[in-house]
């Protein structure tokens, strides 16, 4: 047996269980074995049987005096074995379990965990685990030590993986051939790599799980830099289309500059010398624009689509959904069709072009833009929006071409710093992490369930009260989070709750509805209306577009603020705000739980996403500060986001390490074997 072992050829215990297992994506040997426990259930403490206390959890040893099986009143089966020590003896029960009795006999030596309860007025146990013992010195699976808890999946409990995992352990020094070169083992204190793997399914205490966990943790994030350098590298091999030069289009950029609106803000400035430097490379450039909804990254990406156009290259923006292509398409046109720059919008629902021979500058459109095989001429730039899986769709552009463009990814997403380092360690980073000018904080305020009459009541008021200068307030209400993804679901609560507003709290006012599952031409019709204000309050879902500019909506409404992020709401929060009006941001929730409630009132304080994106990582792991929409959340075993000097020193170990992998060629296996692994499943 090795550790590419299929499970379904590993023997009878295991392949009846491959199915089931297969949906925790355990599939071989090694696969099981790299199914760690989440926690531990701590039975180690044993006692004699006359002093247990009612309320402890304890484990007992001793033998069976008697078992009984007992119908109660009610449809209840009590399984109640008593046992037995030198000070004396106890019942312990299990409830509901009649084929216990099977397994349990007169006489057995047992050993028994569980919580010490009154039963009636006598002191029992209730059973959490049991196992025969053969001696009572006998080592134990699932009682009296620290018991691993794993991540079950119907049929499969943690019983049954410690008694499947605890036997493989015994070949474990064959199984894992240690790949880590011994200084750097040594360096950072690490244990050997099968006394890992032993320590993290059965420590002896929570010191050897602790070890354990280090060194697996160390692996983890190692693998991860190793892969990021090496997908760097290789990347620099590519051949960009073509450097663009800058120097000579020095007037033409300032030219472009002065017809804006508005001044750029300093962290635009320097994005954009940033992505110059980049794109006069013969490298082609990989960077990741990170700002705030709001922030102006789209003037940035359009700065850079100018400066290809002067050289001669044509460039492709890609945006999650039409209504965000659409809008980029309309604000990109006005910025550049002064310049002389053609601007053409590709969507499904656009006609196909029958005159091949125009072939625009810049080129917009969702993803259908890689898909229908719209011909470019020379593509010197691409760059991808609100797109949270970034390296995918490049890579997809990249198939077949010689020569390739530049890229450019833009989020709104805060990422912590050590969760860019571990997860987007191939790409180059820009932030803008200013506001232009003007801007005025988005007012944050808590609503709890006994304020949300006064809440609606204040809303109505707002709608029917203009400024000075004649603008309306309108309002977005999101509903509540339930799914990923966008399904029926979530479109029938979404359905539900515009029903309820239209006709109970708000019936003198217009309402209108916006979820994923509408066509896009009725998206689009809707959310007119509301940007040209017939619509005063847009009831919509949470995944529904996210970058959308409607100036005049200067409060947002968000149900069950709780089952957010805080990232997720600071982006929610950033759909106002969006000129220099005063904006709301009215956070309902309906837990009065006090930890919840001070987690959602940091938003009241706090208006930076990555301070924002920081403390979710902090209080709830980088799982669920992305909720499951985004890619890479989950991608950690082991390792936490939130250890930055760990993420540190696999970062320098590796950057150390990768020029000299030819003198380690057990490491070079294994990181090629990783490589492999992660480009079968980019997720
Ligand atoms: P995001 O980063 O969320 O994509 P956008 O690029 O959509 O932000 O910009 C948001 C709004 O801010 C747009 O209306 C844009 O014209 C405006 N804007 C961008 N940069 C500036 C600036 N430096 N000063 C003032 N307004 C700006
Ligand atoms: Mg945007």
């Amino acid at each position: 047996m090795t550790l590419d072992t299929p499970l379904q050829t590993a023997g009878r215990a295991f392949s009846v269980y491959s199915k089931k297992l297969e949906k925790l994506a355990i599939k071989t040997v090694g696969d099981l074995l790299h199914h760690f426990p989440s926690r531990y259930e701590d039975y180690s403490t044993v006692s004699p049987i006359a002093t247990v206390g009612v309320g402890e959890i304890v484990s007992i040893v001793g033998s069976i005096v008697s078992t009984q099986n007992v119908y109660t009143r009610s449809k209840f089966q009590i399984q109640k074995v008593t046992v037995a020590d030198e000070t004396g003896e106890i019942s312990c029960i299990w409830f509901n379990q009649s084929y216990i009795l099977r397994n349990l006999h007169i006489s057995d030596m047992v050993s028994i965990s569980g919580r010490v309860e009154h039963f009636g007025s006598q002191k029992t146990i209730n059973v959490k685990e049991y196992e025969v013992l053969e001696h009572l010195e006998s080592d134990t699976t699932h009682t009296r030590r620290l018991v691993p808890i794993y991540p079950e999946t119907r049929g499969v409990t943690s019983r049954w993986f410690r008694n499947r995992i605890k036997p493989l352990l015994s070949d474990i020094d064959q199984l894992f051939p240690e790949y880590l070169p011994n200084q750097l083992l040594q360096k950072n204190n690490l244990v050997a790599l099968p006394q890992a793997i032993k320590g993290i399914h059965f420590p002896q205490d929570v010191t050897e799980a602790d070890i354990a966990r280090t060194r697996l943790a160390y692996d983890e994030l190692f693998f991860i830099q190793l892969g990021a350098i090496h997908r760097k590298n290789e990347w620099k091999e590519k051949k960009a289309t073509t450097p663009f030069s800058t120097t000579p289009w020095k007037k033409e950029i300032e030219k472009l500059y002065k017809s804006l609106p508005f001044s750029l803000t300093n962290a635009q400035k320097k994005a954009v010398e940033e992505i110059f430097s980049d794109v006069s490379q013969p490298v082609p450039m990989n960077r990741l624009l990170q700002g705030d909804v709001g922030s102006g990254k789209t003037i940035v990406a359009a700065i850079t689509m100018y400066l290809a156009k002067l050289n001669g290259f044509q460039s492709a923006l890609m945006a999650p959904t039409e209504i965000l292509a659409t809008q980029h398409y309309e604000t990109i046109s006005k910025l550049l069709a002064p310049l002389k720059v053609s601007v053409e919008l590709v969507t499904s629902s656009s006609k196909k072009k029958k005159d091949k021979s125009f072939l625009p500058d810049i080129l917009i459109g969702t993803h259908a833009l890689i898909q229908k095989q719209v011909e470019f001429g020379k593509l010197g730039f691409v760059v991808v929006d609100e797109q949270h899986r970034f390296g995918v769709e490049q890579r997809s552009i990249l198939r077949d071409k010689g020569t390739i463009p530049h890229f450019l990814s833009m989020t709104a997403t805060p990422i912590p710093r050590t969760v860019f380092l571990t997860m987007y360690g191939d790409l180059e980073l820009s932030v803008l992490d200013e506001l232009p000018k003007g801007r005025q904080k988005i007012k944050t305020w808590l609503v709890p369930n006994h304020k949300r009459k006064a809440g609606y009541a204040w809303i109505e008021k707002m709608v029917n009260q203009k400024d000075e200068n004649g603008n309306k307030n309108q309002v977005f209400i999101v509903c509540p989070f339930i799914e990923e993804s966008e399904n029926m679901q979530t479109v029938k609560a979404a359905t539900k709750e515009y029903e309820k507003l239209r006709k109970e709290v708000f019936p003198n006012l217009s309402l209108g509805l916006l979820h994923g599952k509408m066509k896009a031409t009725e998206k689009q019709a809707v959310l007119e209306d509301f940007q040209k204000g017939k619509i005063d309050i847009l009831v919509a879902t949470p995944v529904v577009e996210v970058g959308i500019d409607i100036p005049n909506a200067t409060i947002i409404v968000i149900e069950a603020a709780e089952r957010f992020g805080l990232a997720s709401l600071h982006q929610l929060r950033g759909r106002v705000g969006r000129n220099n009006r005063q904006s709301y941001c009215l956070l309902f929730t309906e837990s009065e739980n006090e930890k919840t409630t001070r987690r959602l009132k940091s938003l009241e304080t706090t208006h930076s996403g990555s301070a924002l994106a920081e403390i979710d990582l902090k209080q709830r792991g980088a799982g669920d500060m992305y909720g499951t929409q985004q890619h890479g959340s989950r991608m950690l075993k082991v390792a936490q986001f939130g250890d930055t000097p760990l993420i540190h020193l696999t970062q320098q170990d590796a950057r150390k390490i990768y020029p000299k992998l030819n003198e380690y060629p057990i490491l070079h296996e294994k990181l090629k074997s990783t490589i492999i692994h992660s480009r079968v499943n980019p997720d």
